[in-house]
């Protein structure tokens, strides 16, 4: 996608501050971070939002979900704990239109709406 800004940080169009790359997926920090730790979890495919993901992706949401594991042993997050989140769409706030999951760690992150 060539408008995409996720996809142009993964080519490496657009710098990135990155913690974790392999074949499925790049993660990066966030850019305004709402957390001590806030990183970015996306896959190098460009979907859109998870409307858009289809049965032949159900491997990249898992390999997604390791590469999140990974990354909260990675940054020393993992025992003390950490949330993910993903916006999908208007109402929950999606601003950038290529599927990312928030991991945000490194406070007692308060009340939960879920
Ligand atoms: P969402 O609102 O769920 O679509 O999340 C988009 C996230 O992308 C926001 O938390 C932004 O702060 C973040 N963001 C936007 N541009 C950049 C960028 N160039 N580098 C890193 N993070 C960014
Ligand atoms: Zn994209």
């Amino acid at each position: 996608m060539e408008d995409c800004l996720f996809c142009k940080i993964i080519k490496g169009e657009v710098p990135s501050n990155k913690v974790y790359e392999d074949d499925y997926v790049y993660a990066f920090k966030d850019i305004e971070p709402a957390a001590p730790v806030h990183v970015l979890v996306v896959p190098k495919k460009h979907i859109s939002c998870l409307n858009e993901m289809t049965e032949d992706d159900e491997l990249l949401i898992g390999k997604i979900h390791t590469a999140i594991t990974k990354i909260a042993k990675q940054l020393g997050v993992d025992e003390k704990g950490y949330r993910v989140i993903n916006n999908c769409g208007k109402d929950a706030g999606q601003t950038v239109m290529h599927l990312h999951f928030h991991l945000l760690a490194g406070m007692e992150m308060g009340e939960k709406i879920v």
